[in-house]
């Protein structure tokens, strides 16, 4: 990924991120504030300590209940404009109430921005988990993130939309779907396939990475998921046609593969170290990004980056644990290393791998917070983790 936000230094022919940065922020709703402030204060250091000239200036940007309160609405359009405009910013979790109420506020903003891809690393930093293989977990999940069924095209059971729907699938095509049925639509593009297969293999080509699988169920969903793959693969053997290697490993090239969603959640189980980049529709990329980040210690150590042609938006993969809310005890890695995911973004890799660096050594030490059996604050574990960066070389 290179950096496209303002301004570019040239020097000697080259192009550089610039020493100051400006990033926007989001704090969130419920364990938003308290992990987003120590995630804000450990990539600050992060940057000092590997550039010493560089800073990144925090613009706060409003959403959530916070942006209710202050601006009587829950996502104001400076908000979008500004994230727009910064080109990369850190978001914390927003609430969004389940069944009813407001439409999710995260799916507005991907929306709102085109990010169509949603990019998770699973990687193992050390937390206790029941799988005994963690060790071996590297993978990238790209996620399709305007598609699917979460496009939002569905209507209640028993209202008039729905009524209107089951009645033109009988008139035109014969097919019957029960009167009390609610229904969705799954719209799975040529465009948005292939836009997400290309970030995929681009990422794999950038990064050194050995293989891409696209994960679908075109067994059963042969028009959606089916086709899917069928892009994907046109993708691949296309654009990247001097890469990768379809279906069977060849030295020096990309194995590009597939396999079939529920299949894939066996396989990351029974050979998690064989999977690397793994390439999906929308809703099977939501199911595989949690199981993936349960094998290596659960959603509190789970980083996630939402990328557009242009911007950026880097966020936790929880959300607002309103259990938890307030008590000063979330675990603050998700949202440290989505800022790291965001340095790395700009070009600032030195940082990003101090990050991580730093929260292998604090947990592995046993610097932990309670979630993963630690007695640490949020605020500890920041303390922590800047602690360990001193002893990273
Ligand atoms: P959640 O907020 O991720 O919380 C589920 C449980 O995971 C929490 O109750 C807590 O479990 C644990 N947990 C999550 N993050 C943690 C952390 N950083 N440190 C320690 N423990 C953590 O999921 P949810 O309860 O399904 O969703 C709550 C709200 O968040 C909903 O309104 C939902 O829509 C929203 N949400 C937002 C985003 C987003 O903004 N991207 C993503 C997901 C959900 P314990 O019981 O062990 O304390």
């Amino acid at each position: 990924m290179e950096w496209k936000g303002d301004p570019i230094e040239t020097k000697n022919g080259r192009v550089r991120a610039p020493k100051e940065v400006a990033l926007g922020i989001i704090e969130g709703d419920g364990i938003g504030p308290e992990v987003m402030g120590v995630a804000k204060e450990v990539v600050n250091r992060a940057v000092e300590k590997a550039y010493e000239d560089r800073s990144v200036v925090w613009v706060e940007l409003l959403a959530g209940k916070k942006a209710l309160r202050e601006k009587g609405t829950l996502l104001p359009k400076e908000t979008i404009e500004g994230i727009r405009e910064l080109k990369a910013a850190l978001k914390g979790p927003l609430e969004t109430p389940v069944g009813s109420g407001h439409r999710s506020l995260n799916v507005t903003l991907r929306t709102a921005l085109d990010l169509y891809a949603n990019v998770r690393p699973v990687q193992y930093y050390g937390a206790p988990t029941p799988f005994s293989r963690a060790e071996e977990v590297d993978f990238i999940i790209f996620r399709e993130n305007t598609e699917d069924v979460y496009a939002g095209i569905e209507w209640r059971a028993g209202t008039e939309e729905a009524k209107k729907f089951r009645n033109f699938l009988l008139e035109e095509f014969g097919i019957e779907v029960r009167e009390d049925a609610g229904i969705g639509v799954k719209p799975i593009s040529e465009f948005g396939s292939k836009r997400i297969m290309r970030r995929a293999i681009q990422w794999a080509v950038e990064k050194g990475r050995k293989r891409v699988t696209i994960m679908h169920k075109g067994n059963i969903m042969k028009f959606t998921e089916g086709a899917f793959r069928e892009w994907a693969y046109q993708v691949a053997r296309e654009e990247f046609g001097e890469y990768v290697s379809i279906g069977e490993r060849r030295p020096g090239r990309i194995l590009v593969d597939d396999r079939i969603a529920d299949n894939m959640f066996q396989q990351i189980i029974l050979r998690p170290g064989e999977y690397d980049v793994i390439v999906t529709p929308n809703l099977n990329g939501d199911y595989i990004s949690d199981a993936a980040a349960a094998l290596v210690g659960g959603v509190g150590m789970a980083a996630g980056l939402n990328l557009g042609d242009e911007v950026a938006l880097a966020e936790p993969v929880h959300g607002t644990a309103p259990d938890i809310a307030g008590k000063g005890i979330a675990n603050p890695s998700a949202a440290i290393l989505s800022g790291a995911l965001l340095l790395e973004y700009i070009g600032w890799k030195k940082a990003a791998m101090l990050i991580r660096e730093a929260i292998k050594r604090a947990i592995t030490s046993g610097r932990k917070t309670l979630d993963l059996g630690g007695n640490l604050s949020t605020e500890g574990f920041g303390r922590a983790v800047m602690e360990e960066m001193e002893n990273v070389h």
